[in-house]
Parts: C-alpha cells; sequence; structure tokens
C-alpha cells in the first residue's frame, strides 16, 4: 500500500484569460519510508503539489490517496485529523511560534492535536529535541536560535507526534550551503532510522544527489522520475 497516491491531478487558479494551470494531469505513487526530492524551477508548481498531497490545497480534479485515505472526500474534521496524525510539515521559514521557547514550540502541538496527554507530550518533546540536537537549548525562544538550529526545532515538531509522512517545502532554502547539507544529514537519518516517508521540495543539488528518488516537474507537468 503505498504512503500517497495521485491520480490525474490537475490544478488551476483563477478563470478565463487569467487561468493558471498549476498543475497538469500528475501521476505519483509514493512508497512508505521514500525519500523523495521534488524539484522543478520557481513556479513550476511543487509548492501546489506538496499542499494538494497534504490536503492543505483542493485539486480541481483528479484524486489524492493518502494512507489509503481518499482525502478530498473527507470532511474537514476528519481531514484535519488525519493530518494531525499522519502528517508533519516543515517549511521554508521554519513557521515557529517566536513568543513560546523552544520546548514549547515542540510540546503544545503535541498537546493542542489531542492524540497526546500531558506526559507523554512532555517525553516526546524533550526526546526529539535531542535527537535533533538541541537538548541544551529548550528554554530558548525561535529569535535567539541561527536558521539551522530554528529548522531543527520545526523537524522536531514535525516528527513529535510520529507521523508517517513528512512533507518539507524547500526546507534548506533559506539557510546556507553547510547549514542545509547538515539539516538533509538529519532528514536522511531519521529516514532510516524510523521508516518515515519524507517527501522534499528542492532546488539543492545535494539533495538531489542524496535522495532515494528525484521527481521532476516543469509547467506543471511531471517530466522526470528517477524510479519510473
Ligand atoms: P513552485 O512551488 O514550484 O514555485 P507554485 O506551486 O508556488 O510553484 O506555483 C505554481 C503556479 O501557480 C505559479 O504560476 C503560481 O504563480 C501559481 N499560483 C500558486 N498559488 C496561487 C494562488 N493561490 N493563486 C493564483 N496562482 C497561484
Ligand atoms: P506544569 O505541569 O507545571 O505545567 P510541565 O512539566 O508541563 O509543568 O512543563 C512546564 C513548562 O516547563 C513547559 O511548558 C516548558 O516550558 C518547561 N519545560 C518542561 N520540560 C522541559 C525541559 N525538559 N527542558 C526545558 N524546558 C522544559
Amino acid at each position: 500500500l503505498p504512503a500517497i497516491l495521485l491520480s490525474h491531478i490537475s490544478k488551476s487558479y483563477g478563470s478565463g484569460e487569467g487561468k493558471i494551470d498549476a498543475l497538469r494531469d500528475i501521476n505519483l505513487e509514493i512508497a512508505k519510508g521514500e525519500f523523495l526530492a521534488l524539484c522543478g524551477p520557481s513556479g513550476s508548481g511543487k509548492s501546489t503539489l506538496l499542499n494538494i498531497m497534504s490536503g492543505i490545497d483542493q485539486p480541481t480534479s483528479g484524486t489524492v490517496m493518502f494512507l489509503n485515505k481518499l482525502l478530498h472526500v473527507l470532511p474537514e474534521e476528519e481531514l484535519s485529523m488525519v493530518r494531525g496524525k499522519h502528517l508533519g510539515f516543515i517549511f521554508q521559514f521554519f513557521n515557529l511560534i517566536p513568543v513560546l521557547n523552544v520546548f514549547d514550540n515542540v510540546f503544545y502541538p503535541l498537546i493542542l492535536n489531542g492524540h497526546f496527554g500531558k506526559k507523554e507530550a512532555h517525553e516526546r518533546a524533550r526526546d526529539l529535541l535531542y535527537r535533533v540536537g538541541l537538548d541544551g537549548f529548550a528554554n530558548r525562544k525561535p529569535g535567539q536560535l541561527s536558521g539551522g538550529q530554528q529548522q531543527r526545532v520545526a523537524i522536531a515538531r514535525a516528527l513529535a507526534h510520529d507521523p508517517a509522512v513528512v512533507i518539507a517545502d524547500e526546507p534548506t532554502g533559506n539557510l546556507d550551503m553547510a547549514t542545509g547539507e547538515a539539516i538533509l544529514e538529519l532528514l536522511l537519518h531519521i529516514n532510516q532510522q524510523t521508516k518515515t516517508t519524507f517527501i522534499i521540495s528542492t532546488h539543492s543539488a545535494q539533495l538531489k544527489e542524496r535522495a532515494r528518488r528525484v521527481v521532476e516537474i516543469k509547467d506543471g507537468g511531471l517530466v522526470y522520475d528517477s524510479r519510473a
């Protein structure tokens, strides 16, 4: 059973002369445990595709199976439950909550998504911060951390509920080469240890080299798949 199965996904924005075909008839099967780099020039549709995979956005046509559930037919409530339980998301600009310290940035989402009690959430937050190398930084605010450290917090947050799938939109796009490489190594390591599925959009040549599967889109169409 695949982690994600996209069938004939198309997405248009606007209508008439202003209509933009952001995605055209994308078919893609992603197995559990894969480490997939989604490549393509700026504006090719990477973010749109990731948002559709994760149920943040709806396709204009086509179907998304996420862990054997048809996403687009799920009621909003069930959709957020599936996302809260099985999906982690990592962003280019980290999206941490600036007024909360590092520990709470990982801890509170666990409490709020309702699947963990306080004690377990506490243990998980500690464990994850340790695994991303930030155990000494729990009391700092995100603004007191480097970009690479902030992204490590975001990775801990994305993984804390042990999701089956982690989707990362340009996670190294705002980091220098060396820092980006360290983040990539961390993601690869976690993928090997936990069998979590990683889908990562990127411009990074390093990431393309190290990913076990590379998929490229251009003008909204899938033009290359190293597995095909
Ligand atoms: P990428 O992530 O590869 O840079 P995007 O998925 O962000 O590409 O964008 C794909 C295309 O869809 C672009 O032409 C972009 O301008 C357009 N687009 C993305 N989001 C919207 C939106 N909310 N409204 C209108 N057009 C959009
Ligand atoms: P209480 O039950 O009194 O609310 P908690 O044990 O839930 O206490 O933790 C309260 C706060 O203490 C957390 O939200 C966090 O800010 C901080 N904290 C807890 N554990 C750690 C830790 N291991 N490292 C750093 N800060 C922590």
